[in-house]
């Protein structure tokens, strides 16, 4: 198959059928282009401003989301498809063919820079694509993540506290389709976010967590197709073909919003977590420990939990640094959709 190279305003997200695309973006050091993959599919029901797109590789180095996606591209009969759906598998192209979290030209990182800016730097150039013409054309925005080598956490579902009471039990309903077990609001006060950009924009949002390490995580690419199909299905734009059922028992939603849930290391040290991810704890529990080896012979610094709840993320890498996130605990809360 041979995909058709456009501009970004050439991008047709009417017409009745399927389009896979590239669109193009103009590489800032050589004669040339970046081509983003765009696949948009468009049924009999279309409405103006409905639709869901998914969006991998918005950090360059995690890939449970591109992996996921590449495979619906080959999965998701057009003939099932109600509404619109928009499958972008790489969005920040430049990082991931880098292997990289940021991307190379600029070294900015894609998820600060929304809502972007059409004449600015590359990434800034890529965020605009999302706000300036793909958000306009959905009302359910998925965005799939996994920790690189900042952090690891378990399969989980994420999103911010929104004011609109509707649309935060209708995000809570969304992200009980990708099946895991953790869901977690956290802190909006992270600018630049591709997710709190299309939640202000009264999208119905949802973040993920798919795994960590720059590797492919199974049961993380798994979630990721599950809760693309789900959401497309309960939004009306995909006919339910009947996903077999892999929801965990006992989904739980979590708040790791308030300040007392993120753990910063007090110094540079070396992390050694002392429960697994997702573990439950009790305020006061050790739940790490952070060495210095230029003081072998003192004892460690033990890091209490700071409040009773799970343990949501961990810091990936042994070295971490001052101030730096290395545990979050979220704490167990009521979900509030029907
Ligand atoms: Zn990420």
């Amino acid at each position: 198959m041979t995909r058709e190279i456009i501009a970004k305003n050439e991008l047709d997200f009417e017409t009745q059928g399927r389009r896979d695309y590239y669109v193009k973006v103009e590489q800032p050091t050589i004669w040339g282009q970046y081509l983003i993959p765009v696949t948009v599919i468009v049924g009999p029901n279309a409405e103006a401003g409905k639709g869901v797109v998914a969006i991998g590789s918005t950090h360059g180095n995690e890939y449970e989301g591109p992996v996921a996606i590449k495979h619906l591209l080959k999965t998701i009969n057009t003939d099932d498809v109600l509404g619109r759906i928009i499958l972008i598998p790489v969005l920040n192209i430049s990082a991931f063919k880098a292997g990289k979290r940021d991307t190379p030209e600029d070294g900015k990182n894609l998820n600060r820079e929304f809502p972007g800016d059409a004449n600015g730097t590359i990434t800034q150039k890529f965020a605009d694509i999302i706000t300036t013409y793909i958000f306009p054309q959905v009302h359910v925005v998925l965005d799939l993540h996994a920790g690189g080598l900042v952090c690891r956490f378990p399969e989980t579902a994420s999103f911010h506290h929104v004011e609109d009471e509707e649309q935060f039990k209708t995000m809570q309903a969304v992200s009980r389709g990708f099946g895991c077990e953790f869901t977690m609001f956290y802190q909006d006060e992270t600018a630049g976010l591709l997710t709190s950009t299309a939640e202000k924009l009264g999208k119905i949002t949802i973040g993920t967590e798919l795994g960590h390490g720059q590797s492919v995580n199974y049961a993380g690419v798994e979630m990721a197709k599950r809760g693309i199909l789900n959401a497309a299905i309960f939004s009306g734009q995909l006919k339910d073909i009947g996903l077999p059922e892999k929801i965990y028992s006992d989904q739980k939603l979590v708040d790791g919003s308030s300040a007392r849930s993120s753990m910063l290391a007090p110094f540079d040290g070396i992390f050694e977590p002392c429960c697994d991810l997702g573990a439950r704890v009790n305020e006061g529990d050790v739940v790490a420990i952070l060495h210095q080896f230029d003081r072998i012979d003192e004892e460690p610094l033990e890091i209490l939990a700071s409040q009773d709840g799970y343990i949501i993320t961990q810091a990936w890498e042994a070295i971490v640094q001052q101030g730096q996130t290395i545990t979050l605990i979220a704490q167990l809360t009521e979900w509030s959709h029907s």
